[in-house]
């Protein structure tokens, strides 16, 4: 290092891509048993920034590290669904069906997945309906709290992949959550809209969910070798500080080409570093304590 330069890293330790020196992120402990479940929403709402990504391959990932994960497709495009190999023209129930008939059974709509530990609550178009339909309920922004409940000591976590828009679904996975993963992109408008939904976050902690936490802001599509992309996480990291995880994730073709073969990136292509980037990012969430 010459004596000019400004980052002061303690000797042993590296940069990481935020600017910051890089802790490392231990493998996670075997967990003796499982549940209750940490609920985290995948949450903003502009649309191609990296929420199914996320969902799918963190998830993947922590059920890698042993962890018994629920994803939960809060999104009418059923992407989530899709991506897991679900075809979501073909299915008898949905969430849908639990978020609007009492009687319905959560264990009877989650199906597994090619991956183990990893399970699903699909959804499709009907989800489109139940914004309307809720509106007039009792408790509309509890629904998704309700239906999670029965299950919530069968996961280590629940993720919530939701749809891009504040509307009442949203508001009920950010009532049913203990915390909120806010995915960005790393392009220059990345940051516009995240206030509006800050504000959201607020009032659902106000008048709904005192204990929701945001977890972490994570940083997706980096290209490191733009200035532009480094230029956006430091403004990101100078909103947030340190609720922006270490762990960024490169933009690779990759990723589509993993949801074309309905697979999670880590099954898809293990030893890529896409993979390895969403295995970090499920040590990092456990380092942090906002996973078990
Ligand atoms: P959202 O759920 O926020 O709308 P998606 O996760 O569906 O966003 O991502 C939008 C598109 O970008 C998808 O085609 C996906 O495959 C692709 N994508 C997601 N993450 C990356 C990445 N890190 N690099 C390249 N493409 C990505
Ligand atoms: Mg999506």
């Amino acid at each position: 290092m010459s004596s000019s330069d400004t980052t002061v890293v303690p000797a042993g330790e590296t940069v990481g891509p935020t600017g910051r020196p890089l802790p490392a992120f231990p493998e996670p402990a075997p967990l003796a048993g499982h549940g209750p479940a940490r609920i985290i929403a995948m949450c903003n709402q502009k649309g191609g920034v990296g929420k199914t990504t996320t969902t799918i391959n963190l998830g993947a990932a922590l059920a890698e590290y042993g962890r018994r994960v629920l994803l939960v497709d809060f999104d009418p495009q059923g992407a989530l669904s899709v991506g897991l190999g679900v075809n979501p023209h073909e299915l008898d129930r949905t969430i849908y069906n639990l978020l609007m008939e009492r009687s319905s059974d959560v264990r009877e709509v989650i199906r597994p997945t090619g991956v183990a530990g990893l399970d699903l609550l699909p959804a499709n178009i009907d989800l489109s309906a139940a914004e309307v339909q809720l509106v007039g309920e009792v408790a509309r922004e509890t629904v998704l709290a309700r239906v999670l409940r029965p299950v919530a000591d069968d996961y280590d976590v629940v993720l919530i992949d939701c749809q891009p828009s504040l509307g009442l679904l949203t508001v009920n996975a950010l009532t049913a959550a203990h915390g909120v993963v806010i995915p960005l992109e790393c392009e220059f408008f990345a940051l516009r809209g995240v206030a509006l939904l800050v504000e959201t976050i607020e009032k659902v902690q106000d008048r709904l969910n005192p204990a929701l936490q945001i977890d972490g802001i994570l940083a997706t599509m980096y290209d490191s070798r733009t200035l532009h992309s480094r230029e956006v996480v430091a403004r990101v990291v100078e909103a947030f500080g340190d609720r922006v995880f270490h762990t960024v994730i490169a933009r690779t073709v990759k990723f589509p080409d993993a949801s074309v073969a309905a697979e999670p990136i880590t099954s898809y292509a293990p030893g890529h570093p896409a993979a390895e980037s969403y295995r970090q990012l499920a040590r990092e969430l456990i380092a942090r304590g906002d996973a078990a």
